[in-house]
């Protein structure tokens, strides 16, 4: 079947999966986004004939011809979610179906073809079943799952291209945080830009990542573990980091984050964590918050805890600022209060240890 919502996957087992002993070394100390599981999904789409050819197989590489327009204009986009190992013995993931959402919102911002959310979500069930053996069963741990597609049309005029291949990886992550939860520094970009408005910033495309590592490398060259980002127009408003959304906490309870103008991602925990504190009764603002006001209110106290979010690092505190001209730390040294219950509310809904009123956990 082709082109429609449901698609027939070709089965092809790995012949030579790894063996128990090898998979259990690995995954004793995986790291972030080396070791892989055994399988792959592949679907093709050609314009006219829509998407087909799915597939379940050997994981391996991609057979690819130089003028793959992916190679010369970059049409690519991706996703990441975590399947977890729950208490019953299940397999759980978290929203999958908003990372479906925001794969076709990201396809339509760089003119790809979009995937039937049904057929996105069957690809995820399609590389658990198969490498469900590689979902990790300690508490910190996780299976990555890694959409992406591309223009693999072989052409090099500039126009959207008329085929793509969509792919599904999988990686057994472990802890972010390998000597506990520490508050981060941050780097304040003056000189990179992430996103203007009207471009790709809403978009999970490989672009954007690409222009972010000379940012990143300067955080890192300033002593800092990330780089924040200030809006593209007036280099005043915080965007967001390099992968996570940020949130403010202020001395009244209130929270703040910047609203979705279309230069930051849409962050699926970001949402979750809006959704979340809203529902402990707390007030969140969605709007522009300013370094300067970032500064002036971390000096006052007003500003009690500032956290990063995002799929790989949950919710993690931010410690110190550091811009050209000097820098700032938040509260005190350890995490706070409001960002470790909200991680702890997060978490264990996520994990299946509390009830799931949303309906978050499939
Ligand atoms: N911003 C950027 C730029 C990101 O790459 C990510 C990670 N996907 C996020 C925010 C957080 O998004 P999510 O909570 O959906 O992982």
């Amino acid at each position: 079947m082709s082109g429609g919502d449901k698609l027939d996957f070709e089965i092809r087992p790995n012949p030579q999966p790894v063996s128990a002993a090898e998979r259990a070394a690995l995954m004793a100390n995986p790291g972030f986004g080396r070791i892989f599981t055994d399988h792959m999904v592949t679907i093709r789409y050609a314009d006219g004939k829509g998407w087909y050819d799915a597939r379940v197989e050997a994981r391996a590489p991609i057979p690819m011809d130089p003028a793959s327009a992916v190679l010369h204009y970059a049409q690519e986009i991706f996703e990441g979610l975590k399947a977890y190992h729950a208490a019953d013995g299940g397999v759980t993931m978290f929203r999958p179906d908003a990372n479906a959402r925001r794969f076709n919102a990201s396809a339509e911002r760089m003119s790809m073809a979009p995937l039937p959310e049904q057929v996105f979500l069957d690809t995820l069930h399609q590389i658990i079943e198969i490498d469900r053996e590689w979902v990790p069963t300690s508490d910190d741990s996780s299976l990555y799952l890694r959409p992406f597609m591309f223009a693999s049309e072989v052409f090099l005029g500039v126009r959207p291209a008329q085929e793509y291949l969509y792919v599904l990886i999988a990686s057994p992550v472990g802890s972010y945080f390998s000597g506990g939860i520490k508050p981060v520094a941050l780097w304040v970009s003056q000189e990179y830009t992430r996103a203007a408005p009207g471009g790709t910033g809403a978009a999970k495309c490989g672009g954007n990542y690409a222009a972010s590592l000379a940012a990143q490398a300067e955080a890192i060259e300033h002593g800092c573990d990330q780089v924040i980002f200030l809006d593209a127009v007036q280099r005043k408003y915080v965007d967001e980091l390099g992968g996570m959304n940020v949130f403010f906490v202020y001395d009244d309870g209130t929270l703040a984050t910047p609203p979705l103008s279309g230069t930051i991602l849409p962050g699926i925990t970001r949402e979750s964590v809006i959704t979340l504190a809203r529902a402990a009764g707390q007030t969140v603002e969605e709007r522009p918050v300013s370094i300067e006001e970032w500064r002036a209110d971390a000096e006052s106290g007003r500003l009690r805890e500032v956290f990063a979010c995002g799929t790989a690092a949950v919710i993690t505190p931010i410690g110190t600022v550091r811009t050209p001209d000097g820098e700032f730390v938040m509260g005190d040294a350890g995490p706070g209060e409001v960002t470790m219950s909200l991680r702890q509310r997060l978490v264990d809904i996520q994990r299946g240890r509390a009830t799931d009123p949303y309906g978050w956990v499939h």
